[in-house]
């Protein structure tokens, strides 16, 4: 006998509509919020802040453009001593800089109130706690579980979607639609036009579970690596030492010889979609996690590039990478506890909520941010923020990464805010890692800090927009920027 029970069928109406509540979509619907408009905030998972939090990326980069120190070992010293510095000019401010504070507050960032550091280092868990109480404080109406299963859209309008399970059907209609969902899954519904991985191949950068290691006693570590100056060259050494004494973030970087060792026994795990490990360019990374006011050194979060040319908009590409790459934690643990001093007794105490996508899709919008704009630190007449912070490209075959240290001109560029309004589509705008960028210039834009700043340039159109009663390509620009800076944002 089968049973057919009803669906209940609702219709609810908001103004602004964002969704995805990740790194870009929490900011998003706070400034909407603030600024007058009723706002839904729809997350299909069970947290806000995304990748940012569930994500475990746990450095924001970068409120300030970052001149990073030049020669042959600039990188390395970048990720140790640099992120730690105050030193550049701050240019992201407003709700970054007031998450931050918050953060900072309970203990659960590192630095100084008032401002943030070139890469500041958070507490990810306490972050999804953070970000609530800023976006409930705001008055936002947050929809947690919630799949988007359709988009509603009349003569090439976004009008709102449908959020559908088992017993419910609503739809949810809305004057302005902010898509950030990361992937740009909303736009891409509406039709709009999009570009994907490098245009040589159409690759995308690799992904990454982060994890974290318990039980590790790193001041063994730490006296291998000076110990074996020749394996990490004598500056990291040095600088890695000298944060550890001064209570300061550092970043831990590959063992290259015990890789080497680990892969003539079998015992490294090859990443997902490639069939060799080079251990001279490798992206690996760990760090002590900061938690409740203090480095905890037994507590290492790790960082590394674990699965290659996936398309993270495909549900089955996806859920094979996933699999393969909580399988290389799961390895990755047993190597660091069998070859690396100090992880000798160490456990795998989790993996990240969600997978980490470097990129996926790039929504083409009314302007295309490009690798000269960026690198010449352009200025645009539509700017809705400054940023510069380095251009971080990693390598789809496993090679080095591409790091470009140095954003020309005064040091940032504009992000102009037609790079946010989906082109061919109205009452749509898009924030986040998927905005209208070229492939180079958004391995720039995908950072934390340039997310929450065009979620909240979004947010703040969208509210702009809905008091004009029009839609958000014809926002007076002048008016943006003006409202945004008064909330603190330096345009
Ligand atoms: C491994 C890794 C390391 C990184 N390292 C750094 C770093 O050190 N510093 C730095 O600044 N940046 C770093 N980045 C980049 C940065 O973290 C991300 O680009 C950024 O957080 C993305 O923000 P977003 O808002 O676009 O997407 P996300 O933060 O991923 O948010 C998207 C949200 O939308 C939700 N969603 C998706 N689809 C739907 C749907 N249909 N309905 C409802 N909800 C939906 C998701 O669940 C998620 O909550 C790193 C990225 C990765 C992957």
């Amino acid at each position: 006998m089968s049973l057919t029970v009803e669906k209940e069928h609702k219709k609810v109406q908001t103004e602004v509509l964002v969704i995805g509540g990740g790194t870009a979509g929490f900011a998003a619907a706070i400034a909407a919020a603030r600024n007058g408009a009723k706002v839904i905030l729809v997350e299909q998972r069970d947290h806000l802040g995304g990748t940012h939090s569930g994500g475990m990326v746990m450095m924001i980069r970068s409120m300030r453009h970052m001149r990073a120190p030049q020669g042959a070992d600039h990188k390395k010293v970048m990720i140790t001593s640099y992120e730690s510095s105050f030193d550049d000019q701050q240019v992201v401010f407003s709700i970054a800089q007031e998450y931050i504070d918050r953060m900072l507050d309970i203990g659960s960032a590192w630095g100084a109130k008032g401002q943030a550091t070139a890469r500041q280092l958070f507490d990810p868990e306490i972050a999804k706690w953070v970000i609530e109480r800023m976006v409930l404080d705001a008055g936002v109406d947050v929809w947690f579980y919630s799949q988007t299963t359709e988009l509603l859209l009349a003569d090439g309008s976004v009008t709102g979607v449908v959020i559908e399970n088992l017993q419910e059907r609503i739809e949810i209609s809305a004057k302005v639609t902010i898509d950030t969902t990361g992937n740009g899954d909303v736009c891409a519904a509406a039709g709009a036009r999009f570009e994907q991985g490098d245009p040589h191949d159409g690759n995308c950068q690799p992904m990454t579970l982060y994890f974290v290691m318990g039980g590790v006693d790193l001041e063994r570590t730490l006296a291998y690596i000076r110990d074996n100056p020749a394996e990490f060259g004598q500056q990291y050494v040095d600088t890695v030492l000298r944060m550890r004494t001064e209570g300061k973030p550092f970043t831990v970087l590959p063992f290259k010889s015990k890789i080497k060792e680990g892969l003539a026994n079998g015992d490294y795990p090859i990443p997902y979609g490639i069939d060799k490990v080079n251990p001279d360019t490798l992206t690996y990374m760990a760090r002590p996690m900061f938690r409740n006011g203090k480095f905890r050194y037994d507590l290492m979060s790790h960082n590394m590039d674990m699965a290659y040319n996936v398309d993270a908009t495909n549900r089955r590409e996806l859920t094979k990478a996933t699999i393969a790459m909580r399988d290389i934690a799961v390895k990755m643990a047993a190597f660091y506890r069998k070859y690396i001093p100090g992880y000798e007794d160490s456990y795998l105490v989790h993996t990240a909520q969600s997978v980490g996508i470097r990129d996926s899709r790039r929504i083409v919008g009314d302007y295309t941010l490009t690798k000269h704009d960026v690198l010449s630190g352009r200025k645009f007449e539509d700017g809705i923020g400054r940023y510069g912070s380095v251009v971080d490209v990693h390598d789809k075959d496993g090679k080095e990464s591409l790091m470009l240290a140095e954003v020309g001109g005064s040091g940032w560029f504009h992000i102009p805010y037609r790079t946010l309004v989906p082109s061919g589509v109205r009452n749509l705008l898009v924030a986040g890692r998927c905005i209208s960028a070229d492939y180079v210039a958004q391995g720039c834009t995908r950072s934390q800090a340039a997310c929450m700043m065009t979620g909240q340039a979004t947010g703040t159109a969208a509210a702009l927009a809905v008091k004009a009663g029009v839609e958000p390509r014809e926002v007076n620009i002048p008016e943006l920027q003006k409202t945004l800076a008064s909330q603190n944002q330096l345009i």
